[in-house]
């Protein structure tokens, strides 16, 4: 019988716990033809996250957990899954039901028939405001244009992977992980299917304006060297202008002699100048400080408790 992991990050998620549980047996029920895994992987909660799901392993023989030793956030979350996933295929799926337990049986289907990697794009994001609508579609369009790989856009984690993907990824250790773009960069068949996200089913989001700018960010810098290469293309621009100036300068020098310069003009000659320099220099430090951090070569997490599903007896 073929496995199917469930990977789960959850963070804080006692409110929602219950619900996810009950809706994941319902799956596994209505699915009898698979092997189910639920690995539930608890980034760090400071709630009753950790002592509930070790109350339904002691009943439950499905259940795996890993449980880190602080919270290192989902995207480590995600690879610390991965790790521990012992199934056939995994399901990447968030813990507050916002992705619909019931269209994993439509994305096995599809792997049945060869896909490697069935995602679910979402085809509404209501309850977001205008604002991060607009600036997502945007960040997108530029990524796609910097990266030159199909990064899928209003598609999230919430899809399936079959075991080659599983072993790809897992050999992608750098620690500022945008597992988003991992997924494309690794190829393999892909499919596409829709479905509508649904809000919340309860508690709070993990997310703010900071983390998703500085998620933003690591996406671009992991992803391509762009940047860089915009700042040296700009630096260029402005000396090559900036040397016309010049000679204009010299000319009309000796043609009329000298002139009294406009202070104006100058000042914003210099601050402009200083911005670039100042922003190019960032760019530069980005890039740096992923240098830094990778080749400190830390572990990507540490895990405190593992449990492991019992192996069944293959025929
Ligand atoms: N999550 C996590 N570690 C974190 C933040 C979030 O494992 O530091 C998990 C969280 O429990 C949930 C999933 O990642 O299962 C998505 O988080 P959330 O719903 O807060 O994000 P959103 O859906 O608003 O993008
Ligand atoms: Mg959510």
């Amino acid at each position: 019988m073929k496995k199917i992991s469930i990977l789960i990050p959850a963070y804080n998620e006692e409110e929602v716990l219950e619900q996810l549980y009950q809706r994941l047996g319902k799956l596994a029920n209505d699915n009898k033809g698979y092997e189910f895994e639920f690995l539930f992987v608890n980034d760090g909660s400071r709630d009753k996250t950790m002592p509930m799901i070790k109350e339904y392993a002691d009943t439950d023989d499905r259940i795996a957990y890993v449980d880190l030793s602080r919270n290192f956030g989902k995207e480590i979350a995600m690879i610390a899954g991965l790790d521990y996933v012992t199934g056939d295929a995994v399901v990447i799926i968030d813990a507050d039901l916002q992705d619909p337990p019931e269209l994993i049986p439509k994305m096995i289907g599809y792997w049945e028939e060869g896909y490697d990697d069935v995602y679910a794009k979402r085809n509404n994001r209501e309850g977001e405001s205008w604002l991060k609508k607009t600036t997502s579609k945007i960040y997108y369009r530029m990524l796609q244009k910097a990266t030159h790989i199909q990064i899928q856009q209003d598609t999230g984690d919430f899809r399936l992977l079959d075991r080659k993907c599983i072993e790809a990824l897992k050999q992608i250790r750098e620690s500022q992980r945008y597992t988003k773009g991992m997924f494309s960069w690794i190829g393999f068949k892909k499919k596409e299917i829709s479905y509508s996200r649904n809000p919340r089913a309860a508690g709070v989001t993990k997310w703010n304006y900071p983390k998703l700018i500085n998620f933003a960010i690591d996406g671009l810098t992991s992803f391509t060297t762009a940047p860089l290469r915009i700042s040296s293309f700009m630096g260029f621009i402005i000396s090559l202008v900036a040397f016309i100036y010049i000679v204009v300068i010299i000319i009309r020098t000796l043609v009329y002699g000298v002139q009294a310069a406009g202070y104006p003009s100058i000042m914003a000659v210099v601050l402009f100048l200083g911005g670039v320099q100042l922003l190019s220099l960032g760019i530069i430090g980005e890039y740096i400080g992923r240098i830094f951090n990778e080749t400190k070569g830390r572990p990507l997490y540490f895990t405190q408790d593992v449990h492991k599903t019992v192996e069944k007896k293959k025929r």
